[in-house]
C-alpha cells in the first residue's frame, strides 16, 4: 500500500512526474487543474434515440476519460489510429471548484467553479464493437486528445446557463443544434447523483452528453462549435 507522506516537497520521484492536466480560463494567466473528467452517456432524447436506445428517464450512467485528455482550442488534432468512424459529440462542460459527497441536488451548483463547451471525440466504430460485446468503452472514448475544450468560464461572469444554445458545425455545416435545457438530468442533479457514489474534487470536470446530430469527421474538416453565453471552440481535424 501506498505511504501516506507528510509533504510532497521532499519526495523523490523515479523520473519527473507529469505537470498536472489543465485547461485554459478566458482571460486569465491561471489555468484550471483538472483531476478527472466525467462523462454523461446518452443525456438527451433525441441522441438517446439516433443511437438506437430507448430514451425514457432511467438513471444517468457514466463513462471517464483520463485528464490528460483535455486540451486547449482551437487546436489541430490528428486523425486518431485504428477508427473508421471518428465522431464529434459537442457538449457543456461543468468544472467543479468544491469537492464533497452526497451532495443535495439544491446545493449542489454551488460546488460548480464554471463552465465550458468541449467535444467528446469518440471512435464510434471501437465503442460500439465494446457495448454490443459487453466490454469497457475506454478505447471508442478515452484515447490521446479525446477531449478539445474552450478556454473555462467562471461562474462569476456566465452565472449558471440553464437554456442557452448548444450547436456544433462541420466546414460550416451545422450538424448539431439543439438548447441545453433539452438535457435529460440537468447539471444540479447530474452533480447529485455523481457525488453519492464516488466524492467529487475540486478540479473535476464533467461532460454532460450530447444532442442529436452526431457524425464522422475527415482529414481537412473545421469543426465549430458553441455553447450560447459559455464560449465557442474551433478544431482542425488533420
Ligand atoms: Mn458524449
Amino acid at each position: 500500500m501506498a505511504q501516506a507522506r507528510e509533504s510532497d516537497d521532499m519526495t523523490e520521484y523515479v523520473f519527473p512526474p507529469p505537470q498536472a492536466p489543465s485547461v485554459g480560463v478566458a482571460g486569465q494567466k491561471s489555468r484550471f487543474p483538472i483531476r478527472r473528467i466525467f462523462c454523461v452517456g446518452r443525456n438527451y432524447e433525441a441522441h438517446a434515440r439516433e443511437m438506437g436506445k430507448d430514451p425514457t428517464r432511467e438513471p444517468p450512467f457514466f463513462f471517464m476519460k483520463p485528464a490528460d485528455t483535455a486540451l486547449d482550442t482551437p487546436a489541430t488534432i490528428a486523425y486518431p489510429p485504428e477508427t473508421r468512424n471518428f465522431q464529434h459529440e459537442i457538449e457543456l462542460v461543468v468544472a467543479i471548484g468544491k469537492g464533497a459527497t452526497n451532495i443535495p441536488e439544491d446545493h449542489a451548483l454551488d460546488h460548480v467553479w464554471g463552465y465550458t463547451v468541449g467535444v467528446d471525440l469518440t471512435r464510434r466504430d471501437l465503442q460500439l464493437a465494446a457495448r454490443d460485446a459487453g466490454r469497457p468503452w475506454s478505447w471508442g472514448k478515452s484515447f490521446d486528445r479525446s477531449a478539445p475544450m474552450a478556454p473555462l468560464r467562471p461562474v462569476s461572469e456566465v452565472g449558471h446557463p440553464k437554456q442557452g444554445r448548444i450547436w456544433l458545425a462541420v466546414n460550416g455545416q451545422v450538424k448539431q443544434d439543439q438548447v441545453i435545457s433539452d438535457l435529460i438530468w440537468s447539471v444540479p442533479e447530474v452533480i447529485a447523483i455523481i457525488s453519492r457514489s464516488i466524492a467529487l474534487q475540486p478540479g473535476d470536470l464533467i461532460m454532460t452528453g450530447t444532442p442529436a446530430g452526431v457524425g464522422a469527421v475527415k482529414p481537412g474538416d473545421l469543426v465549430t462549435g458553441g455553447v450560447e453565453g459559455v464560449g465557442e471552440l474551433s478544431i482542425t481535424i488533420a
